[in-house]
């Protein structure tokens, strides 16, 4: 099934302002980042890079809404003034193990009137599972199961489709699959993505816009000048790596 039959809201704009984040441990108050400002238009790929550790992850937690900042605000401006909703991806697949995939899409509609299967079928379709309906996680390959987080994200029409190191758990191979389906249903769907990963090709390869998050602060905030579709042996592809690459180690 083409994405043409399934009904989608607009991409969200990010709104990143004075976000700070400290957390209290043992051996007292660590700060993980403070006073960011970002801004990120609706429809854009934007991914946040950092070494592990850096505070990707509370960044994401934060956009989230699952974590509290310690000071600031993320707001959310949806194109077409419809409710703000976001897609969650992350780095494991988070499925309910005694749920079928059809069902696992269903659990996050259980405040949605609307749901009816046809419209996790709709998901399942899109990211290649139309044979796997009723398969429970355990029958899937990892790839599979990451396919069915990406139609569970995707199934609430979220403005802002957040990913935190989605593919890093996969095999190189599967997780190129995986790049590939999803650069080509963000061209479809038109959703902003805010994608986590500590992988430099990923990024290039990925994005509009590489944040590089080190050291509490946004210390690169690039555009990425390749055209797509994108040749990763290409001589430009390259160059800009290596320009990326250098930035990134300037850090420390
Ligand atoms: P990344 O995702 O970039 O690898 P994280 O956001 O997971 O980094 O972590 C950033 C820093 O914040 C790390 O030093 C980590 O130990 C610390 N941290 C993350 N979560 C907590 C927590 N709940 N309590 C205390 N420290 C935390
Ligand atoms: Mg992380």
């Amino acid at each position: 099934m083409s994405s043409e039959q399934i009904q989608h809201s607009g991409a969200s704009s990010i709104h990143i302002e004075g976000l700070s984040k400290e957390f209290e441990t043992a051996e007292g108050t660590e700060q993980v980042f403070s006073d960011l400002n970002i801004e990120i238009e609706p429809g854009t790929f934007v991914c946040l890079l950092g070494k592990s550790g850096s505070g990707k992850s509370t960044m994401m937690d934060i956009v989230s809404g699952i974590l509290d900042p310690t000071a600031g605000q993320v707001r959310f401006d949806s194109t077409d003034g419809s409710e703000e909703t976001l897609g969650h991806v992350f780095q494991s697949p988070r499925l309910l193990p005694w749920n079928t995939c059809l069902q696992n899409i269903e659990y996050v509609h259980e405040n949605n009137p609307d749901y009816t299967d046809d419209l996790a079928k709709r998901y399942l379709d899109l990211v290649g599972l139309s044979e796997h309906y009723n398969k429970f996680p355990t029958q899937l390959s990892g790839g599979q199961q990451q396919r069915v987080g990406i139609a569970r994200a995707l199934s609430t029409d979220p403005g802002v489709l957040l990913m935190d190191e989605p593919f890093s758990n996969l095999d190189e191979i599967t997780a190129d699959d995986l790049r590939e389906e999803l650069l080509d249903l963000w061209s479809r769907l038109g959703k902003t993505v805010f994608f986590v990963t500590h992988d430099m090709t990923e990024a290039i390869q990925l994005s509009d816009r590489i944040l590089m998050l080190g050291q509490g602060e946004i210390y690169a905030d690039l555009e990425n000048p390749l055209d797509r579709p994108r040749e990763l042996d290409s001589d430009e592809f390259l160059k800009f790596r290596q320009q990326a690459i250098e930035t990134f180690h300037s850090i420390e």
